[in-house]
């Protein structure tokens, strides 16, 4: 079931990895189903690099799903993002160095580009708080909420979560984002 999402999925996993934007088992994805029953998202200690389509899981609204692979630790914000934003139907959470090491120096993410202003708009920051942890959640769910037209929130010292209509956009706005953290880093050397 699902075959052609988890199709995508699994494409822009390993794109994801391959463009170093993740290491080992962090970050994961997920769509909305098209029957709007739950999301599809990656499940738990499995390295988007590696994936493939029966390491996504259906998880429904309240958080249940079956068999034996437990869903991703972030499932509570990806959950809540759909909730607080009808209008999407994929989230994405990666780990870009680039981007990793301005929100440690900086506490505002600044965008340089004319594109990037354009695109992404705000970007609301979250604190530093446990990954996995209820308070991360609750913070990128109302940095979303509050934000609606936000595509990006940025997680001090930890990494990015991206929205969009589909993958490919939400996918997008996370490589305009390392882009654009790059670009900014090398204006740093400039000055
Ligand atoms: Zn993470």
């Amino acid at each position: 079931m699902y075959s052609e999402l988890k199709n995508q999925l699994v494409k822009y996993s390993h794109r994801s990895y391959d463009k170093e934007f993740v290491s080992m088992t962090s970050g994961n994805i997920s769509v909305r189903t098209p029957d709007d029953k739950g999301i599809l998202i990656k499940a738990s200690g499995v390295c988007l690099g590696d994936a493939s389509e029966q390491d996504y899981i259906l998880v429904d609204w309240y958080g249940n799903y079956a068999g034996k692979k437990k869903p991703s630790i972030e499932i509570n914000f990806h959950l809540g993002i759909y909730k607080v934003r009808p209008e999407i139907n994929s989230v994405i959470h990666l780990h870009p160095p680039h981007c990793i090491a301005l929100s440690i120096a900086s506490d505002k993410f600044p965008l340089v580009t004319l594109t990037a202003k354009k695109t992404i708009g705000k970007i609301p920051m979250v604190p530093v708080l446990e990954p996995g942890s209820g308070e991360l959640a609750q913070h990128v769910i109302e940095s979303f909420a509050q934000n609606q037209d936000s595509t990006a929130v940025v997680l001090k010292e930890h990494g990015i979560v991206t929205i969009g209509q589909d993958l490919t956009k939400a996918f997008y706005i996370a490589e305009l984002l390392e882009h654009e953290a790059k670009i900014c880093l090398l204006l740093k050397h400039l000055k």
